[in-house]
């Protein structure tokens, strides 16, 4: 009688070793899931409407948070050529490279491409149109428009207000 009650409390005292060793080594890997998603989730930036407010100067805020439009021919780099970088001038965000940049003649700023994972595209479909919206995918600022009518090699036209942007001079950064 004595042995079997032995046998039972060595067995139960197995099944809760193994069940602790099961559960103490799943909390590092769920810990590590946990800080994976919070690096994710801390590499865009999160700012509240006040802050974007103070930050940004009523034209960036206009464009940038509330998805304006600048008026045709009348933005900073429609016509600028210079060798350089150009970054969202919401949070620094590199975005595109003067070397992807064309005359369009649209009237805005027009690149034929991005910088790999700077910007996000979203289905547009504001003034009865439809449209592809880019966005800045460090502070999802507005940036403007991308359509199928680009040049080579990616047929792509980014279209961009100039007040989405801050220009660094490749000059500049070089010294
Ligand atoms: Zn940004």
């Amino acid at each position: 009688m004595r042995k079997s009650i032995l046998i039972f409390i060595l067995k139960v005292g197995v099944i809760v070793f193994c069940v602790l060793r099961i559960l103490i080594a799943q909390v590092p890997n769920n810990t590590n899931k946990v800080l994976n998603l919070n690096n994710k989730e801390s590499k865009k930036m999160k700012r509240t409407d006040s802050e974007w407010k103070r930050i940004l100067t009523s034209a960036e805020y206009h464009i940038l948070r509330e998805k304006g439009t600048e008026r045709a021919f009348t933005g900073e780099y429609d016509g600028h050529f210079e060798e350089g970088t150009y970054v969202c001038s919401g949070c620094g965000n590199k975005i595109f490279d003067s070397e992807t940049k064309y005359r369009s003649g649209c009237g805005w700023p027009a690149f034929y491409n991005a910088l790999p994972g700077s910007v996000e595209e979203t289905e547009d479909s504001s003034f009865g149109m439809k449209r592809i919206e880019i966005t800045c995918s460090k502070c999802e600022g507005h940036l403007g428009h991308v359509f199928n009518d680009g040049p080579e090699p990616t047929g792509l036209r980014y279209c961009i207000n100039s007040v989405s942007m801050d220009f660094e001079s490749e000059k500049n950064s070089q010294k």
